[in-house]
């Protein structure tokens, strides 16, 4: 599997500290608290391969990992947390930015938005934003164990929906870090983009 043993390579805190290019790129953003790294860890099976918060908002650095097709995994900074100083969340928002705009090496993105609250502003900023680049969004739908099925089916409808104007690159799932759902639908379709 394309997440399997993905290993650490370097953490970031500037744009200037950015590695050269060296292999395609796929980035996970998402509100801080939305379940990113749970989701990053489960999709590695590595309990603690980024770092899962107690205190949202915490993760401030760009972390790259290596996968074990030579790809990278690049864990952004999550956003939206607010208790955070607004200068601090410029920085942020920033660093999270500048990678986003200059990264050529960045091949797509997989937004991490929790089911019982997706496309909040922010989501919605970030969409907006990065969608006409071109490049392909995921958008998984995550702690989905917390909502019935019914509810879950009738959410992931919704945003489909929602973000269909924005044309077929970018697609919508649902995911559960704690109950493995959705791991080899994400882990297709990233690989749909490794794999031209
Ligand atoms: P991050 O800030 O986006 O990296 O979010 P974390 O991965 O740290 O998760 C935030 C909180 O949500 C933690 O308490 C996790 O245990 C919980 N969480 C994350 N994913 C899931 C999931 O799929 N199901 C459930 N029930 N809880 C989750």
């Amino acid at each position: 599997p394309l997440f399997r043993n993905a290993t650490f390579e370097i953490s970031i805190a500037k744009p200037s500290g950015l590695p050269p290019p060296s292999g395609a790129e796929v980035a996970f953003a998402g509100r801080s608290n939305a379940g990113k790294s749970s989701a990053i860890n489960t999709l590695a099976g590595h309990v603690r391969l980024a770092y899962v918060s107690k205190t949202p908002g915490r993760t401030q650095l760009i972390n790259f990992f290596r996968l074990n097709n030579g790809a990278l995994l690049v864990d952004l900074p999550g956003y939206g947390y607010a208790a955070v100083p607004e200068k601090i969340r410029r920085q942020w928002s920033g660093l999270i930015e500048t990678y986003l705009r200059t990264r050529e090496s960045l091949i797509g993105l997989v937004l991490i938005m929790d089911s019982r609250h997706p496309l909040t502003p922010l989501d919605r900023n970030m969409i907006d934003w990065f969608a006409p680049s071109g490049r392909p969004m995921h958008v998984l739908l995550t702690k989905s164990d917390k909502l019935s099925r019914g509810a879950a089916a009738a959410t992931l409808q919704e945003v489909r929906r929602a973000l269909e104007p924005l044309g077929p690159q970018v697609t919508v799932q649902l995911f559960s870090s704690l109950k493995k759902i959705g791991v080899e639908e994400v882990e297709r379709v990233i690989g749909g983009w490794l794999v031209p």
